[in-house]
């Protein structure tokens, strides 16, 4: 967007603002390739001087992957500067916003979860219910006749394995299949299911990190009626070692909630072999669990057999039990 001032003269000058394409915090693999992949979109379409893809937290070891496999650098973070504007992507709450975006900096948001906004101006926002925010973004360039690279392909086809657990997940549509067939031509991947599986294979090396820093490498927090939740999730190929460590998955929680005055949190080990969940629980609104699930919570946790997906299986069927 270019802003012109003019002086006393009545000369017209142009300046050219930053513009910046960010996911949510603790970003994962779709909200980084989707920064990367819009930003590059926006400049070949021409609208943008200076449209530069940001971040906000770390790049988890799956996003690493992706992008070193295709030889593609991470976002720096969001740098703190005047005039900025702001591309939202994979995310709209203000509960999942990089704390120092303010309300009249956001221009435009693209997204596929559901929609928990207000906006003080009227802006561009683009949502559809599709698997991953990348689908959208692979749509567009296509549609727009835009040259996609191999690189971008790659990881937007990343991205839409990871959001879409190998297309296991619910989550999954028709699209999001086509879009990943065309992606991974492009890219020079035969083997989709093989590609995928390396992905999650690629953030399964738990034993470097403490118990909180694998709580917070996919968490979000929820606003549902009032009620302050939060959701960590660890997507794995084999969750033993994770189940293992359930005394300190708990202490953390314990902590976590008390940090943010959460009234619930919840960290969901989902085992992608087997497409279920082992969920821990703590919080005083835990009961909500047992409503929304239709069984107990036992020992802080409950087994949530067929369960893949945060969005879609666990946040609406709470979001019933709040709103209630
Ligand atoms: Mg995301
Ligand atoms: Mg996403
Ligand atoms: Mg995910």
């Amino acid at each position: 967007m270019r802003k012109t001032i003019k002086d006393k003269e009545q000369n017209d000058y142009v300046i050219f603002m930053t513009m910046y394409v960010i996911g949510h915090k603790s970003p994962d693999t779709d909200s980084i390739c989707a920064s990367i992949a819009y930003a590059d979109l926006k400049r070949q379409l021409g609208e943008e001087e200076e449209v530069k893809a940001a971040r906000s937290g770390d790049i988890n070891d799956e996003t690493s992957f992706i992008l070193e496999r295709f030889n593609v650098e991470a976002p720096e973070t969001l740098p703190g500067c005047d005039g900025r504007q702001i591309i939202l992507v994979d995310h709209n709450e203000e509960t999942q916003r990089e704390d120092s975006i303010k309300d009249d900096e956001v221009i435009e948001i693209l997204d596929h979860h559901k929609i928990n906004l207000s906006t003080s101006t009227a802006i561009r926002v683009v949502t559809e219910p599709l698997g991953s925010t990348c689908t959208i973004i692979a749509d567009m360039y296509m549609y727009n006749d835009a040259e996609l690279s191999k690189d971008m392909a790659g990881i937007l086809l990343g991205a839409i394995l990871s959001d879409t657990v190998i297309f296991k997940s619910p989550i999954t549509t028709e699209t999001d299949r086509i879009v990943a067939e065309q992606l991974a031509t492009i890219a020079g991947i035969d083997d989709i299911e093989q590609f995928g599986i390396e992905i999650f294979k690629a953030k399964s090396s738990w034993s470097e990190y403490s118990t909180r820093d694998i709580i917070t490498m996919d968490y979000k927090d929820f606003d549902m009626n009032g009620k302050k939740i939060g959701i960590g999730q660890v997507e794995t190929v084999d969750p033993t070692e994770l189940n293992d460590r359930k005394d300190d998955f708990i202490s953390d929680m314990k902590s976590i909630a008390e940090d943010k005055d959460l009234d619930l949190i919840m960290v969901l080990i989902t085992d992608i072999m087997k497409g279920s969940c082992l969920a821990f629980v703590v919080g005083r609104e835990s009961d909500a669990i047992e409503k929304a699930f239709g069984k107990p919570v036992e020992y802080d946790q409950i087994y949530l057999e067929g369960v893949l997906s945060r969005k879609k299986q666990v946040v609406p069927p709470l979001e019933k039990v709040f709103s209630e």
